[in-house]
């Protein structure tokens, strides 16, 4: 194991219903520290961008849509194993898959309306992290 930064996003539906101090607690309480976050409004082009890898699947313009229905908080984590933990935190994509205990399984509205993103590999996660900061914003 490593010490890896991987990239979190807080999705507008939980954003919405005021989840991001109970989102922030998990991630703090199971070891990995937010060395960066900012709460923005991703445009339409942005969103698209950010998830250019999805852009052939059936849900990209759905999911694209949601993501720019309020403000976002992108942040940067930072801990040993810092990809899978963070995906270990938030549980499967769909919520009805997740574990107890995940933040999807705890707050997750729907497949599409997952509560979070993190990053899924060291080469995502750099691309990812440039995507929304720079090397200034990001304070270990
Ligand atoms: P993850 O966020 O767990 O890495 P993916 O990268 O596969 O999942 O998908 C990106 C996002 O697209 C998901 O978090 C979810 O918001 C949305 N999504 C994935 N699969 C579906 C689906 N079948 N229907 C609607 N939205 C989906
Ligand atoms: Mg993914």
């Amino acid at each position: 194991m490593a010490i890896e930064r991987t990239l979190s996003i807080i999705k507008p539906d939980a954003t919405r219903r005021n989840l991001t101090g109970q989102i922030n607690a998990r991630f703090e309480e199971q070891g990995l520290s937010i060395v960066a976050q900012k709460r923005i409004r991703l445009t339409l082009e942005q969103a698209q961008a950010f998830y250019d890898v999805h852009k052939e699947r059936a849900f990209f313009e759905d999911l694209c849509n949601f993501m720019i229905t309020g403000p976002v908080v992108a942040q940067v984590l930072v801990g040993e194993d810092a990809i899978t933990k963070n995906r270990d935190i938030m549980g499967a994509t769909n919520p009805a898959n997740a574990d107890e205990g995940t933040i999807r399984k705890d707050f997750a509205e729907s497949i599409e309306a997952n509560s979070v993103h993190g990053s899924d590999a060291p080469e995502t996660a750099a691309k990812e992290i440039s995507f929304f900061f720079s090397e200034l914003e990001i304070v270990g």
